[in-house]
């Protein structure tokens, strides 16, 4: 029942028919996932639903909020705090709150923000419904409502994390890793493209141990394999692999399906052995390089993204300085860097002091991310005269934006093509010849 606030609602009345709920979304894609599940309940329940709306005032408002890291956690409160304040004056009815950082808070956040109506965790949030005297619609439970752009989606194929990274709160929030049932992953699919969707970002906190805890197998080759064979799959692309137990099997699936794109994101963060054994990656400088080597040597032409952490405890320059010359052997396509946030809780937090200041962490994402820039800028040039497969995301200013194979939605770079152009549809794929090149975006006809 909804908290001491006594808000008495009659057994299955809505709480004002077509009531408006807007639900906001803070980090990752897979927050984003949640967002899209609950929203889809709310909608058959006859709500007017609501997603990150520029002015969001409904009756009832839900925030599903990021508890990763220093940032993303300032950010979740704010946002609170901005509803707080409308809650108080009675311009919103209800304040629900939801997602990683109730998950790691809860109690300190229902002290100190008591106009929030009710925080949930981040595996409860359908309680929301049952809290507002409506039932949950288990039969609906692969259904979601979009809040991308219609033709892709997230698919989120396991909860959880069973790695010991040092510096990482997930497991502390998400808890042990869970993986979906290939079924389940399938039927969701399934439902999805007969509603349009034609290209999936698969996602997970380690897409590298589906299977590992309820198949006892790694079985992200299979998976990936059963979904490419979906009709109506046309783009299929994998995010946060992790490098130690890589699914080598991949890699084939990878080079001989047609639609699964040549696009691997896998955070390494590191790459020397000082930072790799402090961060409790479980691999070694060598294993890196011999991974990458053997990834790009199974699927020619395979673009990397990666993800590094600087600043680490215990960090030296001399550490930094082998990290930049694996970045200039290794040549990733797509490379974000990030500052190390002391998170509490944590193996790193507990065991070491936090003893680079913030000015030195950020020299160093800078310095590696100056030496990305280079290599993008290259890399991307070289793309000038090819033909690729590109689909378009939406209109911007005077361009059509899209992406190929190689574009991950939100974090990678696009192709941009001149809104004068006939006959191009948002949704629809066009071979696309590379015209011109940026650093970090292409220009297509
Ligand atoms: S693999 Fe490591 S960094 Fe990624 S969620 Fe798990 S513990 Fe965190």
């Amino acid at each position: 029942m909804i908290s001491e606030k006594n808000i008495v609602f009659p057994q299955g009345e809505p709480f004002k028919k077509r009531s408006v709920v807007d639900v906001i979304t803070l980090g990752c894609s897979k927050n984003l996932v949640d967002s899209e599940q609950l929203m889809r309940q709310f909608d058959v329940l006859g709500y007017q639903v609501r997603h990150d709306a520029t002015h969001p005032d409904g009756e009832i408002v839900i925030i599903n909020t990021c508890g990763f890291i220093g940032d993303a956690k300032e950010e979740s409160i704010n946002t609170i705090l901005q509803f707080a304040e409308l809650r108080r004056h009675k311009k919103i009815q209800k304040l629900f709150v939801m997602g990683c950082l109730s998950e790691r808070y809860l109690k300190e956040l229902q002290l100190e923000i008591p106009e929030v109506d009710k925080f949930y965790g981040k595996f409860n949030y359908n309680d929301i419904l049952t809290d507002l005297g409506q039932n949950y619609r288990a039969d609906l439970r692969l259904e979601r409502t979009l809040t991308t752009p219609r033709h892709y989606a997230y698919i989120k194929i396991s909860e959880g994390c069973n790695r010991t990274c040092s510096y990482c709160a997930i497991p502390i929030i998400t808890g042990r890793h869970r993986s979906r049932s290939v079924e389940d992953i399938e039927n969701e699919v399934k439902g999805l493209v007969a509603k349009g969707v034609k290209e999936f970002q698969l996602i997970a906190q380690d897409l590298s141990y589906y299977g590992l805890d309820k198949y006892k197998a790694l079985k992200l080759p299979e998976l990936t394999e059963r979904l490419s064979d979906i009709p109506g799959v046309e783009w299929l692309r994998l995010h946060y692999a992790y490098p130690a137990q890589f699914p080598y099997d991949i890699l084939k699936v990878m080079r001989e399906r047609e639609n699964v794109c040549s696009y691997l994101d896998i955070a390494l963060q590191h790459v020397s052995n000082n930072m790799l054994k402090q961060m409790r990656r479980n691999i070694t400088a060598e294993q890196t390089y011999e991974l990458i080597d053997c990834i790009r040597a199974e699927v020619p032409g395979i673009h990397l993204r990666t993800t590094l952490l600087l600043g680490h405890p215990g960090e030296t320059e001399e550490d930094v300085n082998e990290l930049k010359d694996f970045i200039l052997k290794a040549r990733f396509e797509r490379l974000g860097a990030f500052a190390y946030s002391n998170e509490e809780g944590t193996y790193a937090y507990k065991t070491y002091s936090d003893d680079i200041p913030n000015e030195v962490k950020q020299r160093r994402v800078d310095e590696v991310m100056s030496i990305q820039q280079g290599i993008s800028a290259e890399i991307n040039q070289a793309k000038i005269g090819e033909t690729l497969k590109v689909i378009i995301d939406r209109i911007e200013d005077d361009y059509f934006v899209g992406r190929t194979e190689y574009d991950s939605p939100e974090v990678d770079q696009e192709v941009l093509i001149p809104l004068a152009t006939a006959g191009v549809e948002q949704g629809e794929f066009y071979q696309t010849e590379i015209v011109d090149a940026t650093d970090f975006d292409l220009y297509g006809k």
